[in-house]
């Protein structure tokens, strides 16, 4: 049994390597920056766990997410890695001087990368022997990315000025244009692998359901169905709205997520839910990118995605033990609408904030608290670009067809009568699967053909949970 064969068993209690993994860890083994873009829930993190072991420096990984990078921290002091901490915006000050402190002493290393950013923070990060430097999510360093995220937009940067440790980029959704900004941002000027694999999930079958009363469809599916699942809302209002409704009917407990709910109650709901404790999350965008709950068996949209890159990212969080899993959209003709208003509105805050064209560096303080978040965004990426407005003019200008488009692609994948694993393969530039699926989608196999695994069924209707303990649990009554 070679080295790696024996980590995997002995640490991670794997038999054998899945798709993409030896490849990459083989890769990172040998010395060469990689990029590897692997289907949601396929084991990505174990690309940098297994041959973090194998290095004698720390492993730096950089997440955009809270709730990921808690999710990643309970994961490894499950399987009794101590030396594993994550520096976020949750450590009060005290704690984040401690670690700060004490920095060499860990062997993982999560950060955030507006976190990594902070020049007290840095220092001590030169300091380290970094042997691996992760980017997860890596498609947040994309301006034309669905989570695009300024602050990662530093990370060439700060490479750079840690001398280019060993880099691993991974991310599940990329299309080729992302693809390509990945490898200009991280990699330009360096040698690197690329690892890209189909975005194909053969565990979810995919749905539309038209429905007159959204309400009133999921108030029937999940009456019949009590298993976990997450409903995802493009507005926060309307996803407490339906938890409070769902909470009402159904006889388990259902709980809301989005950007406002403190950080400490998403930490505990996270937990609660993997614990399935609560069932079913009414939850924004805000949750999941990279939480590994293995047993979600249904990821609902009740509001159109607005691209499918989202949309792939989002149902891409159902069925991550390879047991079968459903994703169903919810439609009604106009729901695209939503999405056009929200980019038109995005289109006149950029015309308003061309009004700071060759104003200042002090004037564009002094404007700064009466921007959005959007026009910040925007005015980072113009700094970058040495405050090229013309550039900024014509990229944003591109950037609002391009999103127009996206959506118009996901308004024709809801709408069309073909297959749509095949439309998400088309979407992503993935090659034709010549297999069929005998549990593909609607369009290739009637919706009452759907059937979960029996055991699954049996396994869940035994955890009806009682609110009132889940209650007494959180409040500690
Ligand atoms: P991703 O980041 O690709 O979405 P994760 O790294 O969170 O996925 O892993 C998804 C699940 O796959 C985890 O539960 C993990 O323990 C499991 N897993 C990873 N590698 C293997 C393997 N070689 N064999 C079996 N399960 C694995
Ligand atoms: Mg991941």
């Amino acid at each position: 049994m070679n080295n790696q064969t024996k980590l995997l068993k002995e640490k991670f209690g794997f038999s054998s390597f899945k798709l993409g993994q030896k490849e990459t860890i083989d890769s990172l083994l040998s010395g060469k920056n990689t990029f590897t873009v692997l289907p949601t829930g396929t084991g990505k993190s174990l690309c940098y766990q297994l041959p973090s072991y194998m290095f004698d420096g720390q492993t730096v990984i950089v997440s955009p997410l809270i709730s990921l990078m808690e999710d990643q921290v309970s994961q490894l002091r499950k399987m009794g890695e101590k030396s594993v901490v994550a520096l976020n915006s949750t450590l009060d000050y005290p704690s984040k001087k401690y670690v700060l402190n004490n920095l060499s002493s860990f062997k993982f290393i999560f950060i955030s990368p507006e976190t990594l950013n902070q020049e007290e923070v840095f220092q001590c990060f030169s300091d380290l022997n970094i042997t691996l430097f992760v980017i997860d999510e890596a498609h947040c360093i994309s301006e034309w990315g669905h989570d695009f995220r300024p602050s990662y937009l530093q990370l060439k940067h700060n490479l750079n000025k840690l001398n280019n440790p060993l880099t691993l980029a991974l991310t599940a959704t990329a299309t080729e244009s992302v693809k390509k900004d990945i490898e200009n941002e991280l990699f330009s000027s360096r040698d690197f692998h690329t690892y890209f694999y189909s975005v194909n999930r053969e565990n979810i079958y995919y749905q539309v359901e038209e429905c007159e009363d959204k309400v009133d469809f999921l108030l029937s599916f999940l009456a019949e169905k009590n298993m976990p699942g997450i409903i995802y809302f493009s507005s926060k209002r309307e996803a407490e709205r339906l938890a409070a409704t769902l909470n009402e009917h159904l006889p388990y407990s259902v709980a809301f997520y989005h950007g406002d709910v403190s950080s400490q109650d998403r930490v505990k709901i996270q937990q609660q839910f993997i614990n399935d404790d609560i069932r079913i999350l009414c939850a924004t965008s805000a949750f999941g990118m990279g939480v590994n709950k293995e047993n979600i068996r249904f990821v609902i949209h009740y509001h159109l995605p607005d691209s499918l890159e989202n949309y792939v990212q989002e149902s891409g969080r159902a069925g991550r033990d390879g047991k079968q899993s459903i994703s169903i959209i919810l439609y009604q003709k106009g729901d695209e609408r939503i999405h056009y208003y929200l980019q038109d509105e995005s289109f006149h805050q950029k015309k308003d904030l061309l009004f700071l064209k060759n104003k200042s560096k002090e004037e564009l303080r002094k404007y700064h608290s009466l921007l959005s978040d959007n026009q910040k965004k925007w005015l980072i990426s113009l700094e970058k670009n040495n405050w090229n407005w013309d550039s900024f003019e014509q990229k944003i200008n591109s950037k609002q067809f391009e999103k127009r488009i996206k959506t118009q692609d996901m308004s024709f994948y809801v709408e069309n009568k073909y297959c749509r694993r095949q439309s998400i393969l088309n979407y992503f530039g993935n090659a034709y699967e010549s297999i069929k699926q005998t549990c593909c989608c609607d369009n290739c196999q009637p919706k009452e053909m759907f059937e979960f695994d029996v055991e699954d069924v049996h396994l869940f209707e035994k955890k009806v949970i009682n609110s009132e303990e889940i209650i007494k649990k959180l409040f500690l009554i």
